[in-house]
């Protein structure tokens, strides 16, 4: 049986793509292509969507403004500095949900607001109160949440909490922490507030998607993501990663539409002009393509010999690769698509033949190459019996 609750709660994602996904140096989204975004993002079943920044003004909150009145199902979250100007901003936008943010470690404080911790927690207070006077959700954001001095984190999450946030989001800024540290600062945070945290992770370290889930094994019960983990530097935890792994790791399905992974993640791509690589977790194509002839063979007997769950689970197809690694199976299986069978004579002469090919070229071999050795192969035998 598998468990859809944390805690008792249900676990939540909140995609970032629009944000923090746009935030990466260098991405920017046309407002069509950010509501194609919002729309497959609520297709896939995500909770909430963060749709940008409205204090930016134009186009950014012209796109907020258009998510917000498109009737999806999911809820939509517009992100602000601690600053009142910005929450009128999103609230104009007709968003159901902000997300006030504000920094709580010390080199932030210190270097770059310049102030102290009071003022931080005078205008963190303040702006999440205006915010809930209006009647929207409130996340309040832990900038640098994971470098701050974890009494202060403390004070910060119980404040913001009398001061009637919905949640906190628990922002590992820079990718600082491992998933053991991460899960001993959301259990204390969760125990000390009683308030639902959100897991906003980065991938410096390359453990975004790792920290997420310690958070979730902590308590969390909501988590942050993008598409395909674009972000700021190395990204942040991946929508497609932490929804598989939350269900195949910890047995939390969310019931997503995950078929709808690929697509998703190739129109991102496209969109923020960041290729998508054969090996990315999930949704690659490299995810469930087969050349070793012990994979390929064990593969082909049951796909789950090698396989951590079905292609067709994330919008993928399997693919048996012939090539150097390649096996006698794999072999007469692809032959056997084409119509032709292959004596294992025959299959072992074939494989001779596009191994050298395969390291000839430094390649697999496409599947019309395939069909050439075979033509190659056929002819030559006709001459010698003739
Ligand atoms: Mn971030």
């Amino acid at each position: 049986m598998q468990k859809i609750v944390n805690n008792g709660r249900k676990v939540k994602l909140v995609d970032t793509t629009l944000r923090d996904g746009e935030q990466t140096a260098g991405v920017v989204f046309a407002n069509q292509e950010k509501l194609r975004i919002a729309r497959l993002l609520d297709d896939i079943g995500v909770d909430q969507i963060e749709a940008g920044i409205p204090v930016m003004g134009g186009d950014e909150a012209e796109a907020v403004k258009e998510i917000a009145q498109m009737g999806l199902k999911a809820s939509i979250m517009a992100w602000n500095r601690a600053v009142i100007r910005d929450i009128e901003a999103s609230l104009a936008c007709g968003v159901d949900a902000v997300a006030v943010s504000i920094s709580a470690s010390d080199i932030h404080i210190e270097h770059k607001l310049q102030t102290t911790r009071q003022d931080v927690l005078r205008r963190m207070t303040a702006a999440c109160a205006f915010a809930k006077e209006h009647g929207v959700y409130v996340s309040v954001n832990a900038e640098d949440g994971s470098r701050a001095d974890m009494d202060f984190l403390l004070e910060f999450a119980r404040l913001a909490k009398e001061a009637g946030a919905d949640r906190l989001r628990f922002c590992d800024t820079v990718g600082a922490l491992d998933p053991f540290a991460t899960h001993d600062k959301v259990k204390k945070l969760i125990e000390h507030t009683g308030l639902e945290i959100e897991m906003h992770t980065h991938n410096d370290f390359g453990m975004a998607v790792a920290n997420a889930l310690a958070g979730v094994r902590a308590g969390a019960t909501y988590v942050g993501v993008t598409v395909n983990g674009l972000g700021e530097r190395a990204g942040n935890a991946a929508l497609e990663e932490v929804v598989m792994a939350l269900k195949y790791t910890m047995g939390i399905d969310l019931g997503y539409r995950t078929e709808l992974f690929r697509e998703c993640s190739e129109y991102v791509a496209r969109a923020s002009a960041r290729e998508l690589p054969v090996w990315k977790a999930v949704v690659g194509t490299n995810m469930f393509a087969h050349e070793s002839g012990i994979h390929a063979d064990g593969a082909l007997k049951n796909p789950l010999t090698y396989e951590i769950f079905d292609p067709a689970e994330v919008g993928l197809e399997r693919q048996i690769v012939i090539g150097k690694h390649s096996g006698t199976r794999a072999i007469i299986n692809k032959f056997l698509e084409y119509g032709i069978q292959l004596n294992d004579e025959e299959a072992n002469a074939l494989l001779a033949r596009v191994r050298a090919l395969a390291v000839e070229m430094k390649r697999a071999l496409f599947d019309k190459e395939l069909v050439y050795v075979y033509e190659d192969f056929q002819r030559e035998r006709t001459r010698d019996i003739g």
